[in-house]
């Protein structure tokens, strides 16, 4: 009899990963928030697990304070910083949730969307629930344009489902959770991973808002390695694009030989050869530098390195 009280009573753990870079400015607006649209859930508790990213600024400092002052929040400070997709995996492999949902600190990501994320996983037979962001309102229209183009060129390359607005902020079970986990990779590109591993999703849309506090961490150049990273984790379409175009290169070269020696111009056709000897040549270097990128992802992970490293953690079950 006991048993069955306790069972029925057993509640569902959900932890709330957050990475957190320099977020002294937005997380006690977040850590409100969030507590507040949890206290909303029946059924459910919750943990947070948050990971600071090597900040410089009081950002450790908060989360030493949000650990001592309420025993739901945990978390990790890395040694320095190793990236959003490396805070991301270090969540995931120390959260104990049934459920696991990612969450920005910025609270771009509305935390009163985590009541129906719950309710859409827990008994509308879904793996994951995840947000769908519906615009870009709000953004520098340069970030846009590029994000847009960026998505539509890694959907046709990787034939994987990373459409725009398609996010991190999503609520995960266990099932899908520990198949996150079993991918390893050093060069982690979380969209794709989550694509990668399937399972059945339901988007719930939700407008963009700008960030309550403190600056986005993202700037062109280093937007433009995160998409480059993307692409080349997921698809060898870039590799398979440079035998193409070699091939097509060297027919057009070979046509032009022909033409300019029947036609008998003979040197008349030389600045033509020359322009199309430098184009080739720019090409090769292009394409070499394709072939270099995957030798040298695949030269990282040979190296077998951590994807992180902490260098201190708080507020976990067995420190307490
Ligand atoms: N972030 C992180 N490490 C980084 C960059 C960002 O942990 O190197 C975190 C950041 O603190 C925030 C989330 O990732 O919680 C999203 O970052 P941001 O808001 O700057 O990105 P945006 O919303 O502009 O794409
Ligand atoms: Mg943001």
């Amino acid at each position: 009899m006991n048993n069955i009280i306790e069972a029925k009573e057993q509640k569902d753990l959900i932890s709330i990963i957050v990475p957190c870079y320099n977020e002294e400015k937005a997380l006690p607006a977040f850590y409100r928030e969030a507590s507040k649209a949890v206290s909303d859930i029946q059924g459910a508790d919750c943990e947070f697990i948050f990971v600071d990213d090597g900040s410089r600024d009081r950002t450790a400092e908060l989360l030493q304070n949000f650990s001592q002052a309420d025993r739901r929040c945990r978390y990790l400070s890395f040694s320095r910083n190793f990236g959003k997709e490396a805070a991301m995996y270090a969540g995931l492999q120390n959260a104990s949730g049934d459920y696991c949902v990612f969450m920005d600190a910025d609270l771009q990501h509305p935390p009163a969307l985590l009541k129906e994320m719950y309710r859409v996983v827990k008994y509308e037979g879904y793996d994951c629930c995840a947000g769908l962001r519906e615009d870009r309102a709000g953004e520098n229209p340069l970030r846009s344009f590029l994000a847009r183009s960026f998505y539509h060129i890694i959907g046709r390359a990787c034939h994987l489902d990373m459409g725009d607005g398609k996010g991190d902020f999503r609520m995960m079970n266990r099932a899908m959770t520990d198949s996150v986990l079993e991918l390893k990779e050093y060069n982690r590109y979380m969209k794709g991973i989550f694509s990668f591993v399937g399972f059945e999703t339901k988007w719930i849309p939700f407008h963009n808002v700008e960030r309550t506090a403190g600056e986005t961490k993202w700037n062109l150049s280093s937007l433009f390695r995160y998409a480059m990273d993307g692409i080349l984790s997921f698809s060898t379409a870039p590799a398979a694009l440079a035998g193409t175009a070699g091939a097509v290169l060297l027919t057009a070269a070979l046509l032009t030989g022909i033409i300019s020696a029947v036609s008998g111009h003979g040197l008349d056709g030389i600045p033509l050869l020359a322009c199309l000897i430098l184009g080739l040549n720019g090409i090769q270097m292009l394409f070499l530098s394709v072939l270099g990128q995957y030798m040298s992802k695949e030269y990282m992970e040979s190296k077998r390195r951590p994807i992180y490293i902490v260098k201190k953690k708080g507020g976990f079950p067995s420190q307490t």
